[in-house]
């Protein structure tokens, strides 16, 4: 037996001692035993025990909250838990996105003032991951020396492996802390089916920074979807930039599309609930509509991002469909889904939008009527089609966005009307709160427990998003 083998074994026993009495772990810094513990076994100690933790800060879409969950799931099964408390962090994880300028400048200003909070304690490690990272590593690297690891969109696949070399650095004696092991008892949950996008929509990042469209194979979802499950999750929500396209490009889907995922999705054991986010109106079949009416679990809520209202400006954006296509579209999902709710993505100020075209978009948005909608006004993003055109004025851009809001929800307050008053099943979320099917966040009373569906009553859809609901 070799001197390091028996340092090993010696570290692997010591460590089981101290478990098996509970040992005050923060006291080991101190500790020497004839110079076997090092900092290095501190270190393997103390992830062993939990006592790391990590916080993440995520921006941008449900991608990027899936992606933070995907990396933290990396950093628990190398002993790492997660915590909502920054101070008790020794790795900080900022998730960015670059879609608008606004996300990204937040963003960055947060990666400056981590400068402070790494020097407050040796030993902690800031992590920079996602699409702004994909496309400024560089900068980032330059402009914030404190910066310990950045990894782009593209490898987060690889994040396990890339923040492998980051632990192995030995830390600072000082770096130990306490952990709470954290439970994924999520009743939501996010599952990644695709990434990248083969789309070109002329004013977006997002296939620059994320690449052309991946597949995750069936089996790999279904696993996913049972983990999820296992861990307590009743709703699964599938995501991708254009989720809809699943295995629609080629034969890697071994025959397997959109439609036999959602069919498979909604048979897994313990699934109550699908949703999927974001379609693509292009690949929104018949065979796709078919599927969501078909499949029981597959909830009637869908967010379909038109974009604008104006044939012309979807041409321009390299949309891929007409206004006339978009509306022939929701009449079609609502003879099949009568009871659907319907929300989307608008932008305004695009290069060249004349008034006529803007008037077109408001116009749209009062034809569907919808339930709920997200309006962006246009940020050109260097390096897509769309930045070389010559853009408007901020505040014609404001003048539009104001506009375009205050109609988008005065449309939604009074659709929510329609549900005052009737019973709706409503899964508990976290206490308090749940969700319908038709995706109205709730307010609940009573004492339903997280992860149950209850019959609600609903007593009142008030202004904000969320209505305020009675359980019976
Ligand atoms: N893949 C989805 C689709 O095609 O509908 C959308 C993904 S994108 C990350 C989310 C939304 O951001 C888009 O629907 C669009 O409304 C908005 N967006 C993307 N690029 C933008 C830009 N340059 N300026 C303003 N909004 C933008
Ligand atoms: Fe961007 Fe268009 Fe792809 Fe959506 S479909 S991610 S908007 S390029």
């Amino acid at each position: 037996m070799d001197d390091s083998y028996l340092a090993k074994a010696f570290h692997y026993c010591l460590i089981e001692i101290l478990l098996h009495h509970q040992s005050n772990f923060a006291r080991l810094k101190r500790m020497q035993v004839d110079g076997i513990l090092d900092r290095h076994f501190v270190h393997a100690a103390s992830i062993m025990l939990g006592l790391m933790k990590y916080y993440v800060r995520t921006y941008g879409c449900q991608m990027n909250v899936a992606d933070s969950n995907e990396m933290g799931r990396h950093l628990q099964a190398r002993g790492i838990m997660q915590t909502e408390d920054s101070d008790d962090a020794t790795v900080l994880l900022v998730n960015t996105c670059t879609v608008r300028q606004h996300a990204e400048d937040r963003a960055f200003s947060e990666i400056g003032r981590l400068k402070k909070w790494k020097a407050l304690k040796p030993g902690r490690k800031v992590v920079v991951t996602g699409c702004a990272a994909e496309r400024t590593k560089e900068y980032l690297e330059d402009r914030f020396p404190h910066i310990d690891l950045v990894v782009g969109a593209k490898s987060i696949e690889d994040f396990g492996t890339l923040v492998e070399g980051l632990l192995e650095r030995r830390p600072e004696a000082d770096d130990l802390d306490y952990a709470t092991p954290s439970t994924s008892d999520k009743v939501s949950a996010f599952v990644t089916i695709m990434r990248g996008c083969n789309y070109s929509c002329t004013y977006c990042i997002v296939p620059y920074v994320r690449g052309r469209e991946s597949y995750h194979p069936m089996e790999q979802v279904l696993a996913e979807v049972r983990d999820r499950v296992r861990e307590g999750a009743r709703e699964i929500t599938l995501l991708g930039q254009t989720v809809n396209s699943y295995h629609r490009d080629g034969n890697r889907g071994k025959g397997t599309d959109f439609a036999d995922l959602l069919e498979a999705v909604g048979a897994v054991e313990g699934v109550e609930r699908v949703r999927f986010i974001s379609p693509h109106p292009y690949y929104m079949t018949d065979r796709v509509i078919q599927a969501m009416a078909d499949v029981p679990e597959v909830c009637e809520a869908l967010h379909l991002p038109v974009q604008s209202g104006s044939t012309v400006m979807l041409k321009k954006m390299q949309r891929n469909y007409t206004r006339e296509g978009y509306l022939e579209l929701i009449r079609k999902l609502r003879r099949s889904m009568p009871e659907m709710t319907i929300s989307t993505d608008v932008i305004v100020g695009f290069p060249g939008e004349s008034d006529t075209d803007f008037r077109e978009t408001l116009s749209l948005i009062e034809e569907v009527g919808f339930d709920f909608g997200f309006v962006f006004k246009y940020s050109p993003r260097v390096g897509t089609p769309a930045a070389e055109l010559e853009g408007f004025p901020e505040e014609l851009i404001e003048e539009r966005h104001q506009e375009c809001l205050s109609l988008m929800e005065s449309i939604a307050a009074k659709k929510r009307q329609r549900w005052t008053g009737t019973v709706q099943d409503v899964l508990i979320e976290e206490e308090g709160f749940g969700r319908t099917r038709g995706n109205a966040k709730v307010a609940v009373q009573g004492n339903a427990r997280v992860g149950e569906t209850v019959p609600v009553m609903i007593a009142r859809a008030e202004k904000s998003t969320f209505g305020h609901w009675r359980k019976l």
